[in-house]
């Protein structure tokens, strides 16, 4: 669907002199209570003049105890954390809550409303624009929003994702490997304590611009999601989803969240950990084709097995290429379409570690 509001391209418009931001809101971040409210940008088009961006925000605050920001469809074709946390919004009690909870469910809203991975505004991937600029595009706006006066505020950060449009992952917390010991070993607790079928413990081989490193560079707790994909919602991608966010939320004592009604999974005692090293893990199409996996989401592989295999349909007589694990591991992530094109991740291959050895 195409809208011509978002064909419009935000120009970079000044910021008043002395203004900090160019984003207005009438939540106000100190008052005890449940607020819900938006975050207001400008945004300017044929059909709207002084027209605003209205990004939804909602604040739990109980007295005393620490700050948790929330936040879901960073990426707008990730719909697990904005179902998971709307579903929160209504139902948490603030009487549970100790401390101040921050949700922003669909964080990148334009994106969200049009199921896309980046802003349809401005073309900008939200997660990929950190600390952002007060002069920039919206989405930058926004991102400098949240770095310069979110974050400050937190002590922990939850940022849901899942794989989008193109890539389904088995249900993994994700956490990263700090330089920092005191926070790493704060995060890993907290990763333990969600309770997902599998903990992915990353060595970002690409931080630049996102919305982690911004929280991890602010020495606060940062955990995030690949909580299933495909653009779609599954029940046990939620499931997990809802059980994980009510432990996190235990587990800091920002509040006593319980599960929703429909929340069937439970807690495994024994998250396997998993690892990816280096880029050997993610297996790349370097040719077109129609990809066919050959094993299973959450399945255990050997180094040299054969993993999927990308068909030459137009080419009958041409045999498959054959894609094979590079180590022994976990098949955590798959390409969603059938089609792929050269250059396209098909899979991603884990290795396990033992939770003794971090
Ligand atoms: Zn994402």
């Amino acid at each position: 669907m195409t809208d011509e509001n978002f064909l419009v391209m935000e120009k970079s418009i000044p910021v008043p002199e002395g203004a900090k931001t160019r984003v207005t809101t009438d939540l106000d971040f100190d008052l005890e209570g449940k607020q819900i409210s938006y975050l207001r940008i400008p945004y300017s088009r044929n059909t709207s003049a002084w027209g605003r961006l209205l990004i939804p925000i909602v604040q739990f605050k109980n007295g005393d105890g620490p700050t948790m920001f929330i936040s879901g469809g960073i990426h707008g074709d990730e719909f697990e954390g904005p179902v998971v946390l709307i579903k929160l919004i209504q139902r948490l009690k603030l009487e549970n809550v100790q401390g101040r909870i921050i949700i922003m469910p669909a964080v990148n809203l334009p994106a969200h409303l049009q199921s896309t991975r980046l802003s349809p505004i401005d073309n900008v991937d939200l997660n990929r624009c950190f600390p952002g600029s007060k002069t920039g595009s919206v989405t930058q706006v926004l991102a400098h929003y949240i770095n310069d006066f979110i974050v400050p505020k937190a002590d922990y950060v939850l940022d849901m994702h899942s794989g989008g449009t193109s890539l389904d992952f088995a249900p993994c917390v994700v956490m990263h490997q700090l330089e920092d010991k005191e926070i790493e070993a704060k995060t890993l607790a907290a990763v333990r304590a969600y309770g997902a079928p599998f903990a992915l413990y990353l060595k970002e081989g690409d931080p630049d611009g996102l919305l982690d490193t911004a929280v991890e560079k602010a020495k606060k707790v940062f955990l995030s999601t690949e909580l299933r994909g495909g653009a779609t919602v599954t029940k046990d991608a939620v499931d997990i989803a809802d059980n994980g966010l009510c432990n996190l939320l235990n587990h800091f004592g920002v509040a006593k969240a319980n599960r929703s009604k429909y929340t069937r999974y439970k807690n495994k005692t024994t998250t396997t950990l998993l690892r990816t090293a280096d880029e050997s893990c993610f297996i790349t199409a370097e040719d077109d084709g129609l990809f066919e996996p050959l094993v299973n989401l959450g399945d255990r592989v050997k180094a040299g097995q054969p993993i999927g295999q990308l068909h030459h349909i137009t080419t009958p007589a041409r045999r498959p290429f054959l894609l094979k694990a590079n180590s022994d591991g976990v098949f955590i992530c798959r390409r969603v379409q059938g089609r792929a094109e050269a250059g396209d991740c098909l899979a991603v291959i884990a290795t396990e570690e033992e939770w003794e050895d971090l």
